[in-house]
């Protein structure tokens, strides 16, 4: 008696639960302005991303090819996991005095966890996070990026 009895309890709760999931379906079907899931990729072109996503570190350049990055190397210092290369060189300044300036800012994507402290302690403000999200590659040793471009300098007044 006690198994017909747990039998159809087995599909009272069957029936309930697929009615459940039912009306959840026909709401969206009849109201699709208010579903919330993202159909990705097919959503691309008009796709938003929050500001707050971090999608990869940039260095941002002005229109003159200039950065802010003084090379300090706080941000690697501060790097968890080694993510971040900076790569100084001295030059000397026509007073003749030697100054320290940034030779390549060397990024590994494929390592970064996305904390932020890079962006935090960095006093230039030299850095940022994009939010672009889509970094396949075939080949890691892309996700290895130089972030100053060629022939970059140092923003005046950023010194
Ligand atoms: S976000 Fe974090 S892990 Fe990534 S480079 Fe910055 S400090 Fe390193
Ligand atoms: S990005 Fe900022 S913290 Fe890192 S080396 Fe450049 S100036 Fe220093």
């Amino acid at each position: 008696m006690r198994e017909i009895f747990n039998y159809f309890k087995t599909i009272f709760f069957a029936l309930k639960s697929l009615w459940t999931g039912m009306k959840v379906t026909s709401a969206y079907f009849f109201k699709p302005w208010k579903i919330v899931t993202q159909q990705y990729p097919e959503n691309r072109k008009k796709l938003k991303m929050y500001e707050r996503t971090k999608g990869e570190l940039v260095m941002p350049h002005n229109e003159k090819n200039e950065h802010q990055c003084t090379a300090c190397g706080i941000c690697q210092i501060n790097c968890p996991n080694g993510t971040i290369e900076v790569k100084s060189v001295t030059i000397e300044t026509p007073d003749g005095k030697k100054k320290k300036v940034l030779d390549k800012y060397i990024y590994n994507l494929g390592m970064c966890t996305f904390c932020g402290l890079c962006v935090k302690v960095c006093p230039s403000d030299a850095i940022v996070f994009s939010n672009k999200f889509e970094h396949a590659v075939f080949n890691k040793e892309k996700l290895v990026k130089t972030l100053n471009k060629e022939g970059s300098t140092l923003k005046k007044g950023a010194e």
